[in-house]
Order: structure tokens, then sequence, then C-alpha cells
């Protein structure tokens, strides 16, 4: 059985392609076989975070040039990725997400799947094919409501909304907002990362924060919130 994550949020830069790598690679030290998606066609991250060259990327799968097998690389984590590329430009594919994420069954025992943000088409795509999708947010107002949205969007495309990853939390806020943002989304806070530096340092240096600063606060969180996550 293969288990697709997706990983989501209504508006850019809470922290997904960041919550996506340094899950993967949490559940990769905790002996799980794992491929990391990226899905996020408009503004794809994940081989620029990792400073992986690429030649074959997701849009090749999508637009029928090359089989998913050529598109699957192994980072030194061990981990599988799919890259997308990052130079492309917004295209219509022959293609369905939906088809090539099937082609992956059997490949991995999780597949995380990093979206763009918001709901286009390949982000519903995503969602819909999830067995279960982690709303990552802010602790801002607009970012809870938003959150409050994405868990009933989700919910709304058969996928089931595994919790909330609430990102980028300081020291005072960390006591009153995962209870808050609970209570408001009626779906449960799976960890609370906190602002941390050492995540922009392991992205200049192209390594997840969990392999460059093991026991930096950020990594402590991830970690177990891999753990936590009983997939
Ligand atoms: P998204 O994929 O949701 O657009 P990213 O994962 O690319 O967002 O993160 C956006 C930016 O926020 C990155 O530059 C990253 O360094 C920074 N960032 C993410 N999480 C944290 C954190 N916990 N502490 C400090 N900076 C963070
Ligand atoms: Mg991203």
């Amino acid at each position: 059985m293969t288990k697709f994550i997706s990983i989501v949020s209504g508006k850019g830069g809470t922290g997904k392609t960041v919550t996506a790598i340094n899950l993967a690679v949490a559940l990769k030290s905790l002996g799980r076989d794992v491929i990391l998606f990226d899905a996020n066609l408009s503004s794809p991250n994940i081989a620029l975070y990792l400073g992986m060259k690429t030649p074959s990327t997701l849009n090749d799968v999508l637009s029928g040039k090359r089989h998913i097998r050529e598109a699957i690389y192994l980072h030194p984590s061990s981990l599988k990725i799919v890259p997308a590329d990052i130079y492309a430009l917004g295209q219509n594919y022959p293609k369905k997400l939906s088809s090539v994420l099937l082609d992956l069954i059997g490949k991995a025992e999780i597949v995380i799947i990093d979206s763009a943000s918001g709901l286009g088409r390949e982000t519903l795509s995503a969602i819909s094919s999830s067995d279960e999708s982690i709303i990552v947010a802010n602790p801002t107002a607009a970012s809870i409501t938003d959150s409050y949205k994405m868990v009933k969007a989700v919910e709304s495309l058969g996928s089931t909304a595994a919790g909330i990853v609430l990102n980028r939390v300081t020291k005072s806020q960390s006591a009153v907002f995962p209870e808050a943002i609970q209570n408001y989304t009626q779906s449960h806070v799976i960890a609370a990362i906190p602002e941390d530096r050492n995540i922009e340092k392991s992205i200049s240096i192209s390594h997840p924060v969990v392999c460059s600063h093991p026991r930096s606060p950020a990594s402590v969180e991830f970690k177990k919130a891999a753990e936590l996550l009983n997939i």
C-alpha cells in the first residue's frame, strides 16, 4: 500500500515546502520508504531548496516525454524525489497529475506531495488523489481563517484533513496559538514549528534543516511530528 499525503495552504509562504522536505526526511530516517513529490508547477522549490540538478522532471512526465521512472531521483538522505522544472512557464499538459500519482503506487510506502498555495488545478488534483492532507498555517488571524477553509476544501475533495502544522511560532505565541487554532478550525494541530533562522541557513546550503541542524528547535519539532504522524 502506498499512502499519499498532500501538504497544502491557502496562501503562499506559510512553509509548505520546508515542511514537506523535513517531514519526508524525518520519516525516511524513521525507516520509511518515502517519495517527495513536487506538484507545485508554478513555483517549484524542492530541487531548488535541495540544490539538485534534475534533467528530467515531472513536467516531462506530464508532457509525455518521459516515464515517471526517469524523474525519480535519489537524494543523499536516501529520500526519493520527483522534482518539477524550476524554469518552466505555465502550460497545459496532456497527461493528468492524478494519473502520474497513480503510477507511483508500489514505488514507495509514503508519497509526500508539496503543493502550490490555494486551490489551483494541480492542487485540487493532488488533494483528490491523497489519502490525507496536512494544512500548513502561520500564527496570524488571516492564515488561521484560510486554514479553516482549506480543512473544508480537503474534506469536500474526499481527502482527510490529517491536521495542521502551525509554522513560524514564536515563544510567546506557542502558549496560546495551537489551542486557539484547534478550536477555530476543529482540526488537530500536529506540530508547532518554531520560528528558526537555521531554516534559512539550511536552504542557503541546500540541505534539509533536520540534516544540517538536527538539534535546532525546528528540527526537533519536525522529527516529533514525523513520529506522531502514525502513517
Ligand atoms: P511555501 O512553500 O509555503 O511557499 P516555504 O516553505 O518556501 O513556503 O517557506 C517560505 C520561506 O519561509 C522560506 O524562505 C523559509 O526559509 C522561511 N521559513 C519557513 N519556515 C520557517 C521557520 N519555521 N522559521 C524561519 N523561517 C521559515
Ligand atoms: Mg512552496
